[in-house]
Parts: C-alpha cells; structure tokens; sequence
C-alpha cells in the first residue's frame, strides 16, 4: 500500500472510534476526501485505494481535473468553497455536490444551468456557525428561511447543512459551532420543509472532524490527514 492508501485506513480507523465514543454507527458517517492542492498522482493513488469522490474548493482547479479524469466516468466531484455566480456553469457541468451554498443568487444560477443541461446537484447550505467576518456562509438566523426559498429549484436537492468551524486551540470553540449546527438541524427538521430532509451534517476537517462525529457531522471533509501538507498553489499541477 501507498502512504495514501495507508492514511485512507488511519483516518477511517479514526472516524470508527469517534463514531463508537459517540455511540453513533460508522456507517452514518461518509468521508469525503478533499484533494485540493493535490497533484493528480495523489488522486489517481486514492482512486487505486477505492475513492470516487474528492473535495475541491476552487471552480479552475476542478475543471481542470475533471478534464484530466474525464476517463473515470466512476470519478465524481464535489465543490466545498465559496462559488461566485459567474461560475455556476462550470460547477453545474462537473459537479455532483456542492457544499457551500449561502445565497438565492447562487441558487438561482446554478438550477438555471442545471436545468439547461438537464443534470441534478446535491447541495448543503453552508452556515457561518462561528460568527467570524472571515467566514462564508449564512448567518444562523437566516437559515430557515433560506431553507424554506429552496423549494422553487428543481434542480437543487438539498442534503442538509455545512460549516466550517471556528479555527482555535481552544476545542470548546470549535464544539460550539458543532453544537450549534445540531441545534439548527433540529430546528429544520421539526419545521415543514418540503425541499429536502436536512438529514445531513458537513462538518469536520483533518484537525477536528473526531469533535465534529461527536456532534452529529455525517460527511467529514479531510484533506492533510489523507494527503499530507498541501502543494504551493501555483504548482499542483505541472501538466
Ligand atoms: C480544505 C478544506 C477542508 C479540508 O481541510 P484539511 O485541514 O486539509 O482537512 C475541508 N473543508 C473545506 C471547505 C476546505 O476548504
């Protein structure tokens, strides 16, 4: 085995005990591997290792790849940053998720392009769970009723929510946002919303998705546990 593969077992054996810490079934929890920054050899070593979706944050990047992997037809993506309108098009040609949906102008522009090319996006609404001005995402008092406008697209099938917790020593902080992202699937669940169950949690990364599985996260997003520290930008691929 590759030290991919070898990472991909770690992780997984992480995500086991956190889900038995936490009484929850390992089964309910979905790794998402997150390859950006990452050269194609690490992803054609994790595909080798059994994985078909990979996290990507940046619209170019993910294009590119999916041009490169075109011959996966197995191969999916999902988008988790921050999407601008002007690219919906190309996240609605490659993708099969997207994580990071915080507005009806982005809503809009990708059904509109979905519906054109006759493809279905599964989305989670990403909430600023921390509060941070840095932070994308829809603010926590804004959520049920950007939950209920997601109705009118056709195209967009809501999975739930995601969230990107406060970045601190402090795990408290952290736990905090978690706290608060279970809290508001509560919420959502016990109002009538048509469009989607808002079943689902994305929430954790390499340095907090055990605190995340204990606080109801069901897709953990990691990237440098997996595939280590993450290439200079300009160079993740030399093609
Ligand atoms: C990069 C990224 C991750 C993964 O982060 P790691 O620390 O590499 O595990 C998860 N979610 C989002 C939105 C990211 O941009």
């Amino acid at each position: 085995m590759g030290h991919i593969a070898d990472n991909l077992a770690a992780v997984r054996a992480r995500i086991d005990k956190a889900c038995r810490d936490a009484g929850r079934d390992p089964a309910d929890v979905r790794l998402l591997p997150v390859s950006k920054t990452q050269r194609p050899e690490a992803i054609e070593e994790a595909y080798a290792a059994g994985i078909r979706l990979f996290g990507e944050n940046k619209v170019q990047e993910v294009a590119d790849k999916a041009a490169l992997f075109a011959d996966k037809p197995d191969l999916d993506w999902a988008v988790i940053g921050h999407l601008q309108t002007n690219k919906a098009k190309v996240v609605a040609q490659v993708a099969t998720e997207f994580h990071a949906l915080d507005s009806a102008k982005v809503a809009e522009a990708l059904d509109r392009r979905l519906d054109n090319a006759g493809r279905d996006l599964d989305v989670f609404l990403q909430v600023n769970s921390s509060g941070e001005e840095s932070k994308f995402g829809l603010d926590p008092d804004d959520v049920e009723q950007f939950a209920k406008s997601m109705r009118q697209y056709r195209s967009l099938r809501v999975r739930g929510l995601m969230t990107l917790a406060v970045f601190s020593d402090d795990a408290a902080e952290a736990a905090a946002c978690f706290a608060r992202m279970q809290e508001l699937q509560r919420r959502l669940q016990s109002t009538d919303l048509a469009a989607g169950s808002y079943s689902e949690l994305s929430m954790g990364m390499s340095g907090d998705f055990e605190l995340a599985i204990a606080y109801g996260a069901t897709t953990v997003r990691v990237g440098q546990a997996i595939f280590g520290a993450r290439q200079e930008p300009d160079t993740y691929w030399s093609a």
